[in-house]
């Protein structure tokens, strides 16, 4: 059996491209020294591959910020705001990524959004009215012949013409069916492009292919494809789905005219059975997504190689590949120099993942594949009893009955204690928790780290920002209060870190958008809480003010969602184990006396699954009570909060109500204020807090701003639960911005209380 890949990481081992892109951005590097960091960065990664033995090579995997972007550019989707500064190729398409602020103009990025069910974000392409699809780019043509010139024949990866209609967001009255001629005329023009360049075979992305699909959609797709391979001549086609099965559109997909369909068997829980019920053709090759591109432990040989002789039944010609592209892990473990030798046998990155490939096809191409070296090796590793279990921590998950999900007592009457215990005024004012990380924060937390200051001073100097914080706080005249967050570099590493269970990288970097990227920690054992968290910092704060201040957590379901799972247990198991420690630190404030306890659920929306059927029984039925389960045993006078990033819930807004929290604050303000009326119609019982101003820009919003906001807000919400905060945490935000905006924020709040008196 051959062996694929479906892209590879363009960052760099250690970030290079991040790095030398700030540069440029900051005008410290020319554009021939970015494009050099760009082009080692390829070369790299492709004489690896090829020392790998891989036989299809990606190229056009490489992006310097996005690859939905390139799409766009490469399609002629790119708005007129944008060519109008008159900038340069490569500035137009970053000031189309990032926006562009300066002499030529001042122009907004276009908007970004979530890929899929990963943590990667994408570029939303724009079309309107006038939008006129043609192919103008060059980028793929240029990827190739650069590959070709070192010796390699790479299969090019474009989005796919489907899925990048399905991504854009149309401006006018056209819709995506009114460009089917001019997409499917820029795809075929491409295939020909490519079979003059001599290539053997292109690979089209098509991940939509894996939603929910009604028949406009087939239709859309279907109608696409066949116009785009009607003279295709003798180049040959991938389609390669990723993220999950191709249930809706499995037959329609295999009629057509294609030579390769890549599908997913790893987090495609159909895909197996639709091969098995449907067949597969012949004639076409069949690219069997086996060793997953997302997570970050070993392939099981074992299991792999009864996936690929149960598809051998049916298929032809099967290409061992990875389940999507390798995007979505660290690049290698070579710089892992930390980590013990024990944990880093278990772990593949992406250049593992390469020698996996080499490895099982050396399995499948033996006589007798049990009996290779490589296939005993791996079984013995995965036969090795793991270690960080945690045999107390099992059985307490084990014994959960419904009962523990359940708070006493309910809502409204703990609404009505609550009041009269906090005697807080109408439209209570707060924070999300974080206020700015200074760079004399992050210089410390970095001396301690390095060990150049000692914990008691680093201590002393979170104290101290503490309760200048606090200081601040009641100088503004915020209602409830929270002592800064200081002490975290992050919501999830910092409580990865307190925790038994978890491990922690160096150097497993992977993208979340443009120059951004994020180090989840990894899951290794059962997590348990092995001392407290957060009490000493909030108690302390708590001393020093007569306002109620707020303890602050991160949720069980973020945890899990911006770490690296297990794959040995359930996400659910994983779940409640957090949960279960997450619990304990919120008794533990309790008793130590905090009386507002907030536990984000930033990322609640994260791993939701992609197809609308599945989100019950495979993500809301467990994440949702394992919130619940972190505050059922606190008292009814204690104040649970919530936050969210996104306002983007209206369609589990049952759900979000059914997490029983007493106060959730969350993003409103970038999307108009539309969520207010979802409240509304739905009768949304706890008090909310849709944040008044947006935090992601340094903009100072006006009193009389922040007060319309307001008014808007209470005519949709009951003043009795409304609350008045900005829409996420102050941390990435300057004191300059900071101070007046919550000066106006607390003013605004008060005028609206005069009003009503
Ligand atoms: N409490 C966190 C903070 O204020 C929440 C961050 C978030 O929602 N991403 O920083
Ligand atoms: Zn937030």
């Amino acid at each position: 059996m051959k062996t694929s890949i479906i892209g590879y990481p363009r960052i760099g081992n250690l970030r290079e491209l991040k790095f030398a892109s700030e540069k440029y951005f900051r005008d410290e590097i020319t554009v021939a020294d970015l494009e050099k960091t760009a082009k080692d960065i390829r070369a790299y990664n492709l004489n690896l591959q090829v020392k790998s033995g891989l036989d299809f090579i990606p190229s056009n995997d490489f992006s310097f910020y996005d690859g939905v972007l390139d799409t766009a550019f490469l399609l002629n989707v790119i708005p007129e705001r944008y060519t109008a500064l008159g900038l340069s190729k490569l500035d137009t398409y970053f000031a189309a990524a990032r926006g562009y602020q300066g002499e030529k103009g001042d122009v907004k990025a276009l908007a970004m959004k979530k890929w899929y069910n990963t943590n990667y974000h994408y570029m939303v392409p724009e079309i309107d009215d006038g939008t006129e699809i043609r192919l103008v780019g060059t980028k793929p043509f240029e990827l190739f012949s650069e590959t070709l010139d070192s010796g390699v024949k790479t299969k090019p990866v474009i989005i796919g013409a489907y899925t990048f209609l399905k991504l854009a967001r149309y401006k006018g009255n056209k819709k995506a069916v009114d460009f089917i001629e001019s997409t499917a005329a820029a795809y075929s023009e491409l295939l020909k492009k490519f079979r003059d360049l001599g290539a053997e075979w292109v690979q089209f992305d098509e991940p939509s292919l894996v939603m929910d699909m009604n028949t406009d959609d087939i239709r859309l797709f279907t109608v696409l494809y066949e116009k785009i391979l009607s003279n295709k001549g003798s180049i040959k086609v991938l389609v390669q789905t990723y993220f999950g099965d191709v249930r809706d559109c499995y037959k329609e997909l295999c009629k057509l005219d294609l030579d390769g369909i890549g599908f997913d068997f790893t987090e495609g829980k159909r895909s197996l059975e639709l091969v098995r019920k449907n067949g597969f053709p012949q004639e076409k090759t069949l690219f069997a997504g086996v060793v997953n591109g997302k997570n970050i432990w070993r392939n099981n040989y074992a299991s792999t190689i009864i996936t690929l002789s149960e598809l051998e039944k049916f298929a032809h010609d099967i290409v061992i590949n990875t389940s999507c592209s390798l995007l979505h892990v660290p690049c290698t473990l070579a710089n892992e120099t930390k980590l013990e030798e024990r944990f880093k046998k278990h772990l593949a990155y992406a250049e593992e993942k390469l020698s996996e490939l080499a490895e099982l096809k050396r399995i499948t191409d033996a006589h007798c594949p049990s009996e290779t070296e490589e296939y005993r090796r791996n079984s013995a590793l995965h036969s090795e009893p793991r270690s960080g279990g945690n045999e107390a921590v099992r059985k307490k998950v084990a014994d959960l009955t419904e009962k523990d999900f359940i708070r006493l007592p309910e809502f409204a009457e703990r609404e009505i204690i609550q009041k009269e215990k906090f005697g807080l005024p109408l439209f209570p004012t707060t924070t999300i928790g974080s206020f700015p990380q200074t760079a004399d924060v992050k210089a410390k937390r970095s001396a301690y780290r390095k060990g150049e200051i000692s914990a008691s001073d680093y201590e002393f100097f979170i104290e101290k920002k503490i309760a200048e914080c606090i200081a601040l706080q009641e100088e503004i005249g915020l209602d409830v209060l929270v002592h800064g967050e200081f002490e975290r570099n992050d919501m999830v590493e910092y409580f990865g870190e307190c925790l038994e269970g978890y491990l922690f990288t160096e150097k497993a970097w992977v993208q979340s958008y443009g120059t951004r990227c994020v180090k989840p920690p990894v899951i290794w054992g059962d997590i348990s809480r092995a001392k407290p968290m957060t009490v000493k910092w909030s108690t302390y704060a708590q001393s020093l003010t007569e306002k109620p201040m707020k303890g602050m957590l991160t949720g069980p379901v973020t945890i899990l969602n911006w770490s690296f799972p297990r794959e040995d247990i359930t996400l659910r198991e994983s779940a409640l184990q957090i949960a279960l420690a997450i619990r304990e630190e919120v008794l533990d404030l309790e008793n130590n006396g905090i009386s507002i306890i907030q536990v984000d659920e930033a990322a609640l929306r994260e791993k939701l699954p992609l197809r609308r059927s599945d989100w019950r029984e495979d993500y809301l039925d467990w994440a949702i009570p394992a919130f619940r389960y972190v505050h059922s045993g606190v008292k009814p006078e204690t104040q649970i909060h919530t936050h969210m990033c996104y306002s983007e819930f209206a369609d589990i807004i049952k759900d979000i109500d059914d997490m029983d929290a007493d106060v959730i604050t969350f993003e409103a303000s970038r999307s108009d204020l539309t969520i207010l009326d979802v409240l509304k119609e739905n009768n949304f019982r706890t008090e909310v807090g849709p944040g008044v101003y947006d935090i992601h820009s340094p903009r100072v919003p006006s009193k009389d701003e922040i007060k319309a906001a307001i008014n808007k807000m209470r005519e949709r919400i009951n003043d009795n639960k409304l609350w008045i905060n900005p829409d996420c945490g102050l941390k990435t935000r300057g004191n300059e911005e900071t101070v007046p905006s919550l000066k106006n924020l607390v003013n605004a709040a008060k005028e609206a209380r005069n009003e009503n008196s």
